[in-house]
């Protein structure tokens, strides 16, 4: 086939548009930091923490070194070890249970609401008594805010509260989110999120960071960040983890979480324009009241007898890359599949994991390169 014939391939994710329109600032932030050479713990650090606590209405920041230490940091501070359980959504990156797991409890897999992909309160109320017959005691739960959409918080709290469970809300793709008009970072106990950077707000490496009211947990995970430490530097208190943010991330987020409202604006555009040449089609995405999104991923799922497939190598032929997540729900993985899963089993989870697939979606998709993808949607469907 002729090259010229080739249309040009149409980024996933684009970090490479929003480098062309900040890189300048970024280069000159990262340039300070080789200046002052504080690479860790340096002076940025706790501006951004300052800068994301102002931005999410969270009381304290605390950030660290990834979305998976930011879930697990949280859980050693509350001290969560064998015989209890964490209930959290099977249909979600790994690192979610992972983080349980890791943490030496047990995750009890939950499922999902086959309309919002977040988490299911009444397969969460299973779960939790699934969790009780076996003997764990249930401590905590992870409601997960999957592909940028806040989870229906009100009812998770009313549930934990009833049970007594913490909640640590998995924001590693929804920060920038709100519920009800409140940002992500003020529900329940704490909040992890993720810097990783295909995320929504990403830095130049690993990076995560934990958002509370809580004081002593704060100090308690200031702690943990660095060995357990105490006030005296050579007696550590506790166990703990290198979780720190480095100074250089640091400095590459201050300067997105600048332009983050302006790109979660652009992403939202891109979402409707989806919905509206996408809706006739294909299942779209939808909002629930009072949730926003920062469209982590445009999810749809393909109408049923779709062969996934051909339907992917279809709109790689076109230039046009799609992803799947995922295509197993944790507790479908080899390492996960002997926990517990709340009684009724998973079918919402299973069946998204067939049927899913993820378009392009990034703040700087313009409208000429998403018309390509909405006709090559409508072409492998027709064909
Ligand atoms: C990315 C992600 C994480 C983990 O973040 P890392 O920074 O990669 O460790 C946790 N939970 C969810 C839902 C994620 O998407």
């Amino acid at each position: 086939m002729n090259q010229h014939m080739r249309p040009e391939p149409i980024p996933f994710i684009d970090i490479a548009a929003q480098r062309r329109r900040i890189g300048k600032a970024i280069d000159e932030a990262v340039a300070r930091v080789l200046d002052h050479c504080q690479f860790i713990n340096g002076p940025e650090v706790t501006a951004l923490e300052k800068a994301l606590a102002d931005y999410s209405g969270a009381k304290h920041v605390v950030t660290c070194a990834s979305g998976t230490d930011a879930l697990l940091m949280v859980l050693m501070a509350k001290n969560v070890g064998p015989g209890d359980a964490v209930l959290c959504p099977s249909f979600t990156f790994c690192a979610t249970g992972e983080a349980v797991a890791l943490a030496g409890a047990t995750p009890v897999f939950v499922d999902v609401d086959e309309a919002t992909f977040n988490i299911d309160v009444n397969s969460l109320k299973r779960g939790i008594a699934t969790a009780k017959a076996r003997g764990l005691k249930p401590v905590g739960v992870i409601p997960v805010d999957l592909f940028g959409q806040s989870a229906d918080h009100d009812a998770v709290a009313a549930v934990a509260k009833a049970e007594g469970l913490f909640v640590l809300d998995d924001a590693a793709q929804g920060f920038g989110a709100s519920f009800k008009g409140r940002k992500l970072g003020t529900f329940g106990l704490a909040t992890a999120t993720s810097f990783f950077p295909a995320k929504p707000l990403g830095c130049f490496g690993d990076g995560g960071a934990i958002f509370t009211d809580d004081d002593e947990l704060a100090n308690t995970l200031r702690s943990i960040r660095v060995h357990g430490q105490g006030s005296d530097k050579y007696d550590n208190v506790r166990l703990g983890l290198t979780g720190r943010l480095d100074t250089m991330q640091a400095a590459v987020l201050i300067e997105k979480l600048k332009i983050f409202d302006d790109e979660i604006a652009a992403r939202n555009v891109v979402a409707d324009r989806y919905a509206r040449g996408l809706g006739n089609l294909v299942t779209v995405p939808r909002l629930a009241a009072g949730c926003t999104s920062v469209w982590a991923q445009y999810t749809i799922r393909l109408p049923k007898g779709t062969d996934r497939d051909a339907f992917a190598a279809a709109l790689k032929a076109q230039g046009i890359p799609t992803a799947i997540y995922y295509t197993r729900s944790m507790h479908q993985q080899t390492a996960y599949r002997s926990f517990p899963v709340a009684d009724g089993g998973l079918p919402v989870s299973e069946r998204l994991s067939e049927d899913v697939i993820s378009l392009p979606m990034h703040a700087y998709l313009d409208e000429a390169a998403q018309q390509r993808v909405i006709e090559a949607v409508r072409g492998a469907l027709s064909s």
